[in-house]
């Protein structure tokens, strides 16, 4: 079978200790006593606060409102009363207005306005998407509705459906396959309305063939809907890679998948939308995997604004000698300065790591081997871009392709003189960043 990309790597924790772990937990539903929102969340903006400590919220209240064009609102995701309204460290290690909320576990709705999803119109939903404050849950958080409104001039012809779930330890995207999948089908199906895109893929990769399977029964009858089993092989969920793989179209450099005719979502996405149009339900909780260094490594539906200790917590604990933790898989995941740290609408996992795992390594000399370029899914040198940084030249790191690199870190991982590759691609490009911004 053919379908996947050129380079790439396999994790040997797909087989071994990582998805196996928590691929057969259920989803566990859990609720904390204080969630702590962040009011940015999504890719733009920060949103504005707009409650104040001592105020009693309902669950799905709007608590901060959008700011800017790629603005969001942020909802309540318990029912009770605010705590503060102040600046906490995130994990971008810098302050981030955070909204601090009581849970009185009792779950109180906002009064919801459901819509006829039968007879929802495009622009209908795409604002039903926008008010339910829905970012991309796979981990880059872009404003759904933005993903949506296609503009003037642009075309798409495909919808894929991100099941990859390429990183290791990761299972919370099978998990809502296995359990949700009427959801999503309806959410894809809205997805499709709203976008006037005429079929949809959903790419899932062959280490879940029971996902496979039940996402090609939940479709049966839709003739616009379709399952492509995917190879194993990380990064096989990077957009690029997965676009190229449904429609043998390069996304072209610089540009985003609508200039090669796709729009991807992620599943728990798909299921967010519909619960928006069909339920009226802003999107407060969201399935987060919690494993390895855990006691009980889970699957738990988990409100936004848990906080990772009360996550962990919830899985029995740590186990003895833990000692890093990441949000999201640990190939490119952030790893949490401390466990008040809280989860976002993109986290969709949290890995824990003991001594051995989280062992420094120190790196060596670079030995000319190119097993860097034979994995790396873009087509690009990472030792050259890695030797330009340490000669602090931006600008031939730019042309050997750093705004290029999608920061999979596969070529870190295969690196026999264990050089910091990806980090430091990520913190050229973060510097880059704050430059522009100055
Ligand atoms: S894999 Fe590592 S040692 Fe080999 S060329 Fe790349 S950077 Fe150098
Ligand atoms: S981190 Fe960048 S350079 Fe390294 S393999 Fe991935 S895309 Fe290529």
């Amino acid at each position: 079978m053919r379908n996947t990309f050129r380079g790439g790597v396999h994790p040997l924790h797909h087989i071994g200790e990582g998805k196996p772990l928590t691929q057969a937990c259920p989803i566990r539903v859990y609720s904390a006593d204080t969630v702590v929102i962040p009011v940015g969340m999504h890719l733009g903006a920060p949103s504005a606060p707009c409650v104040a400590k001592g105020q009693r919220v309902k669950m799905g209240e709007v608590i901060a409102t959008p700011v800017g064009g790629f603005g969001l609102p942020v909802h309540a995701s318990v029912s009770g009363e605010v705590l503060f309204v102040e600046e906490r460290q995130m994990l971008r290690n810098r302050p981030e207005v955070c909204i601090g909320i009581q849970n009185d576990h009792l779950d109180e709705w906002v009064e919801l306005t459901p819509m006829n999803a039968q007879n929802a119109t495009p622009a209908e939903i795409i604002a039903a998407v926008k008010n339910a404050g829905i970012c991309g849950m796979g981990g880059a958080a872009f404003p759904t509705h933005v993903k949506m409104s296609i503009p003037e001039g642009k075309k798409a012809d495909v919808v894929i459906l991100n099941g990859a779930e390429c990183e290791p330890y990761l299972t919370a995207d099978h998990r809502m396959m296995l359990e949700q999948s009427e959801r999503i089908v309806e959410g894809i199906k809205l997805i499709l309305r709203a976008t006037g895109v005429s079929r949809a893929v959903l790419a899932i990769e062959t280490n879940k063939p029971d996902a496979i399977a039940r996402m090609r029964e939940a479709v049966s009858g839709e003739s616009a809907i379709s399952v492509l089993p995917l190879k194993t092989k990380y990064p096989q969920g990077s957009e690029k890679q997965l676009i190229h793989v449904v429609t043998g179209r390069e996304v072209p450099r610089g540009k985003l998948p609508l200039d090669a005719g796709a729009l991807v979502f992620n599943f728990s996405t798909a299921a967010a939308v519909y619960d928006a149009v069909a339920l009226g339900k802003p999107l407060v909780e969201r399935v987060t995997t919690v494993t390895c260094g855990v006691k009980e490594p889970s699957n738990l539906l988990l409100r936004v604004g848990t906080r990772y200790e009360d996550a962990i917590n919830a899985c029995g604990g740590l186990v003895e000698g833990a000692r890093k933790v990441f949000a999201g898989g640990p190939m490119t995941g952030l790893c949490a300065a401390d466990l008040n740290v809280t989860m976002t609408k993109a986290t969709n996992g949290i890995v824990v790591f003991d001594d051995q795992q989280a062992k420094e390594v120190e790196e060596s000399a670079c030995i000319r081997c190119a097993r860097c370029v034979h994995v790396c899914p873009i087509g690009l040198h990472p030792y050259l871009m890695r030797t330009d940084l340490d000669r602090r030249d931006t600008d031939s790191a730019k042309q050997h392709g750093l705004m290029d690199c999608v920061l999979c870190s596969a070529c870190s991982y295969i690196c026999p003189a264990r050089r910091y590759l990806s980090s430091s691609f990520k913190a050229a490009r973060e510097d880059l960043a704050a430059k522009a911004r100055r």
